[in-house]
C-alpha cells in the first residue's frame, strides 16, 4: 500500500520537475491527484536513506512540494503583530507605534488572505499586476514600505512555485541540533537567472524524513517598488509526517551610530487553526449525533420565569463559545483554563460568592490585550496572559469580569437565537460583541477592587498596580495591541481606564530597578498549538535580567521554539515549571 502511495508521489514529482523546467510553469490544478498519504505517515518512510547530499536535497524538495500540497486545502488563521521601533537612549529600541493583522489564509493555488478585521486599516487588497504576483508566489507586494499582512504570511514557504534545482543552488553547511531534533543545514542561493523574489538564506532540515523545519533569510532582488523583509520561519511536527508552519519572526532596522533607517520594526506572525473545519454543507450531516433522549430530572415540568431566563442565557453562552471555538478564536478547554479557574475560585470563595451556575474561563487565541465575559464564561486573550507579570495581576483582570457576572451585567442573550450564529468566520468581530456601557465598566472596577481586597491577592496588588502604570506608559504607542475586538478596550483616548484605581497603591515605575517587573514581553507564557488550537503554559527556564533593556514590556521578541518530533504516545510534558524570578514565574494557583 505504501509502495503504491510512493509511486503516485514519485510520478507527481516527475511531473512537477518537468513543469519547473518549462519557462512558464503551468499552474497546479488543485483538483489533481491528491497525494494518497495525506493524513497518514509520510510515503518516504519506506525509502532507503539517501547516501549523498544530492539525494538529500532531492528529498527535501520532494517533501516541500508534498507539504505545499498537503496544506493546499487548508485555511489557517494567520496573525501578525508588528511594532515600529524608535531608539530610546536608556532602553534601546522601543515601540513607537504598532499594527495588527488577523485573517484566514487560503493556502490553495493562489495564496490569499481574508481579514477578520475589516478594512479599517485602509489599504485592503489592491490589484497587483500578475507579474509581481507570480514572483511573490501569489502575494501582494509591499509598496513604499507599507506593511501588507500578506507580506508576512507568504514566508511560510521558501518558494511556493519553484523550489527546485533549476532555480536554486543548495550548499550543505553542517549538522546542528534544534531542540531535540538533529538537522542538516543548507545555504540556499537563487541561480543567476532565477528571477526576482527568490529565497536567499538558510534552511534546517530534520535528518529522518528531510522536512524543512526552519527557514531563515530573505528574498532576493526586489524590484523598485517591492521590499522584502528578513524572516525566521519555524515549523513544528504537530502531526505525523508533516512539519507545519507555526511562527515567523521578522525584523528590520539598524540603530548603530550613523545608520539612517527608513524602516525599523519587529513583527511576530503566528499561524494556527490548520485543522479547523472549512464548513462545507456536508459537515452538517456527518456531525449529527443522537444523544440520549432520557430526561433525568425527577419531576419534568416547565421552567419558572427565572429558571427560563437562566436557561436562555446559558443557551446564548453555549452558542457563542461554540461559535468562537469553531472560528479558531477560542482555544479548546484545557490546562490554562484550570489555572484561570483556580484564581476565579479563590476570588469567589473568599468573597462568599455563590452563583446559580459555575463561572468558567476560556482563552481567546489572539494577541491583543482583552477580556470579556459572555454569560458565566470569562474569556481572556492569550496576549494578555503573556504580559501579566504575576498571579495578582491575573486576579485583577479576572476580578473585573467576575464583577460583571456578580453584578448581573449580562450581555449577549440575543445570541440565544441561532440565526445570529450564522455568519462567516471572518465576520466574527462584526457579528459578535460584548462591550459594556461606561457605567457598568465603572461599577465592575469598583466591585472588583472590593473583591480583591477581601481575597488572598489583597497583599499582592502592588505589582498589579505597576502593570497598569506600565500599560499607561506604553498605551499611546500600542494602540493596536490595546484595541479590543470583542470586549471593552482597557484604554480610552490613550488613558488606561481598566482598574486604574490600583495605581494608587503601587510603587513608582522604575525601568532601572531590575527586580521590578511590571509587564512581560509577548509570547512568553502561553503556547498555542497551530494544528488543534490547544493552549498550554510554556515551560521555559527563567533567564536572569541583567539590564533594563532585558525587560521588554509588551514587546515582540524572536521565536525560539524547542523542536521535537511528534510523538503520539507522549502525554503533554508534565515537567513542573521552575519559577525563580518574578519575571518568569507562571501564574500558579494561590495557596
Ligand atoms: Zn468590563
Amino acid at each position: 500500500m505504501r509502495t503504491t502511495n510512493w509511486m503516485i508521489l514519485a510520478l507527481l514529482a516527475v511531473t512537477l520537475t518537468a513543469a519547473a523546467q518549462q519557462s512558464a510553469p503551468a499552474p497546479q490544478n488543485p483538483q489533481a491527484a491528491p497525494t494518497a498519504q495525506t493524513g497518514s505517515a509520510p510515503a518516504q518512510a519506506t525509502l532507503a536513506p539517501p547516501t549523498t547530499m544530492d539525494q538529500v536535497v532531492d528529498r527535501v524538495i520532494l517533501r516541500e512540494k508534498d507539504l505545499i500540497k498537503f496544506l493546499a486545502p487548508r485555511t489557517p488563521i494567520v496573525e501578525t503583530y508588528l511594532q515600529d521601533l524608535t531608539q530610546d537612549p536608556q532602553l534601546g529600541p522601543i515601540p513607537q507605534s504598532d499594527h495588527y493583522f488577523l485573517g484566514r489564509m487560503d493556502l490553495s493555488d493562489s495564496i490569499d488572505r481574508s481579514d477578520y478585521l475589516g478594512d479599517k486599516d485602509g489599504k485592503g487588497k489592491d490589484k497587483e499586476d500578475s507579474m509581481e504576483k507570480h514572483l511573490l508566489g501569489g502575494f501582494t507586494k509591499m509598496f513604499k514600505f507599507q506593511y501588507q499582512p500578506l507580506g508576512f504570511s507568504w514566508m511560510i514557504y521558501a518558494d511556493r512555485n519553484d523550489f527546485d534545482r533549476q532555480h536554486y543552488d543548495f550548499h550543505y553547511a553542517r549538522r546542528e541540533f534544534l531542540g531535540d531534533v538533529r538537522c542538516l543545514v543548507f545555504d540556499i542561493t537563487p541561480k543567476k537567472d532565477a528571477g526576482r523574489g527568490r529565497f536567499l538564506g538558510r534552511i534546517w532540515v530534520e535528518d529522518q524524513d528531510f522536512n524543512i523545519v526552519r527557514l531563515n533569510g530573505t528574498y532576493a532582488r526586489p524590484s523598485r517598488n517591492t521590499f522584502f523583509f528578513h524572516m525566521d520561519s519555524w515549523r513544528l511536527n504537530l502531526i505525523p509526517g508533516y512539519w507545519v508552519p507555526a511562527y515567523i519572526y521578522s525584523e528590520e532596522g539598524d540603530f548603530t551610530a550613523g545608520a539612517h533607517n527608513k524602516i525599523a520594526f519587529k513583527a511576530q506572525t503566528r499561524m494556527w487553526g490548520y485543522n479547523l473545519k472549512t464548513g462545507t454543507p456536508n459537515d452538517e450531516l456527518t456531525q449529527i449525533r443522537v444523544d440520549s433522549v432520557k430526561d433525568d430530572t425527577p419531576t419534568a415540568q416547565d421552567a419558572s420565569p427565572l429558571a427560563a431566563e437562566r436557561e436562555w442565557q446559558q443557551q446564548a453562552e453555549d452558542n457563542v463559545i461554540e461559535r468562537l471555538e469553531r472560528a479558531g478564536l477560542l482555544a479548546p478547554e484545557g490546562d490554562v483554563d484550570k489555572i484561570l479557574q483556580t484564581v476565579v475560585n479563590n476570588l469567589e470563595i473568599t468573597n462568599n460568592i455563590e452563583l446559580p451556575r459555575p463561572v468558567r474561563t476560556r482563552v481567546l487565541t489572539t494577541s491583543p490585550l482583552e477580556t470579556f465575559s459572555v454569560g458565566n464564561t470569562i474569556v481572556v486573550s492569550r496576549g494578555l496572559i503573556d504580559v501579566l507579570p504575576d498571579e495578582g495581576s491575573l486576579a485583577m483582570m479576572l476580578s473585573h469580569e467576575l464583577a460583571h457576572i456578580v453584578l448581573g451585567h449580562n450581555l449577549g442573550s440575543q445570541y440565544a437565537f441561532n440565526d445570529r450564529m450564522l455568519f462567516s468566520d471572518e465576520g466574527t468581530f462584526a457579528n459578535l460583541g460584548f462591550k459594556h456601557i461606561p457605567e457598568e465598566e465603572t461599577a465592575a472596577d469598583k466591585k472588583a477592587i472590593e473583591m480583591l481586597k477581601a481575597s488572598p491577592y489583597a497583599q499582592k496588588l502592588e505589582t498589579a498596580g505597576l502593570f497598569i502604570k506600565a500599560l499607561q506608559v506604553r498605551a499611546p504607542q500600542l494602540t493596536a495591541l490595546l484595541q479590543a475586538h470583542l470586549g471593552n478596550s482597557m484604554i480610552d483616548n490613550g488613558t488606561v481606564t481598566r482598574m486604574a484605581a490600583l495605581v494608587n497603591g503601587a510603587p513608582a515605575l522604575d525601568w532601572n530597578k531590575l527586580d521590578q517587573i511590571a509587564a512581560l514581553p509577548l509570547g512568553g507564557r502561553v503556547k498555542l498549538n497551530a494544528w488543534d488550537d490547544k493552549v498550554e503554559m510554556v515551560k521555559a527556564q527563567p533567564v536572569a535580567i541583567t539590564s533594563a533593556r532585558d525587560k521588554m514590556p509588551f514587546e515582540v521578541t524572536p521565536f525560539f521554539p524547542r523542536l521535537s518530533r511528534y510523538n503520539a504516545t507522549s502525554a503533554p510534558a508534565a515537567a513542573p515549571t521552575t519559577a525563580t524570578t518574578a519575571a518568569n514565574s507562571s501564574p500558579a494557583p494561590a495557596n
